[in-house]
């Protein structure tokens, strides 16, 4: 899998990308995230890469040009359409099933960073074939959306986690929240580890486990809850 990312600010979003296990993913190749300056694919002599919007109101917009340079600039390279995502709050908001769904499908991606007030709408028409929100609220800019799927869609990338079997345990992964974890010590602040964990016995710990998912589904998140009783 590869993820471009165009931002104004590839080195924050790179350096972050490139740590732990999707830093381990990168070197061992089986992922590779590249980051791209909008503000290298600009024709003024200032380099902006923003204006003020038609019509009036608050802040800038970011300009279609630079934004469909540097969009082309990875196709061409990659000398085919790559599906591209722009990370925005009036995108459809992103869950695991995005993540599994992205990763199935794609083995390239291009995520696009808006900053100021967003991008002018003709870029999007052009260029981007799909609009993902990472939640409702408005952050500063999309390189923590990018982030964000980046980081759900690489690690479902088959050899970037050390055990993939854990993925299926996970949360969201079936609809269901994770059980509670504990780790040592037995006892900690007066709190000890259910004694069901240290029992070995295999077969009652899995029961456990699956109550206490279904339990913590219930009471955090009903929604989910009924979810998974329909079907
Ligand atoms: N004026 C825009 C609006 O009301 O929808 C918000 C612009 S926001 C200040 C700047 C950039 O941050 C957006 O272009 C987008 O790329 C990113 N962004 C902010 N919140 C986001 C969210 N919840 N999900 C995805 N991207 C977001």
């Amino acid at each position: 899998m590869i993820i471009d990312i165009m931002t104004l600010f590839p080195d924050v979003v790179g350096d972050m990308l490139c740590e732990s296990i999707l830093g381990r993913g990168q070197e061992r190749g089986f992922i590779k995230v590249v980051c791209h300056q909008i503000r290298d694919f600009t024709t003024n002599k200032q380099r902006q890469v923003d204006d003020y919007p038609y019509g009036g109101g608050r802040g800038c917009i970011m300009l279609a040009e630079p934004l469909y340079n540097c969009w082309k600039h990875i196709c061409d390279e990659a000398g085919k359409s790559i599906h591209t995502i722009y990370l925005t709050p009036s995108g459809k908001v992103f869950t695991q099933n995005d993540a599994k769904r992205l990763q199935s499908i794609y083995d390239r991606l291009i995520l696009v960073c808006g900053r100021y007030e967003g991008v002018d709408e003709r870029f999007i028409e052009t260029c981007v074939d799909e609009e993902i929100s990472i939640g409702d609220y408005v952050l500063t800019g999309g390189e923590i959306p990018a982030m964000v799927v980046a980081d759900a869609v690489c690690r479902l990338v088959p050899g970037v986690l050390p055990d993939e079997e854990c993925l299926t345990d996970e949360s969201h992964w079936a609809g269901a929240l994770e059980y509670p974890q504990y780790t040592r010590p037995e006892t900690w602040m007066d709190k000890s580890v259910p004694e069901i964990l240290l029992s070995g016995h295999h077969e009652n710990i899995e029961k456990w486990k699956k109550e206490q998912s279904l339990l913590r589904t219930k009471t955090r998140r009903p929604d989910l809850y009924e979810k998974l009783i329909i079907n």
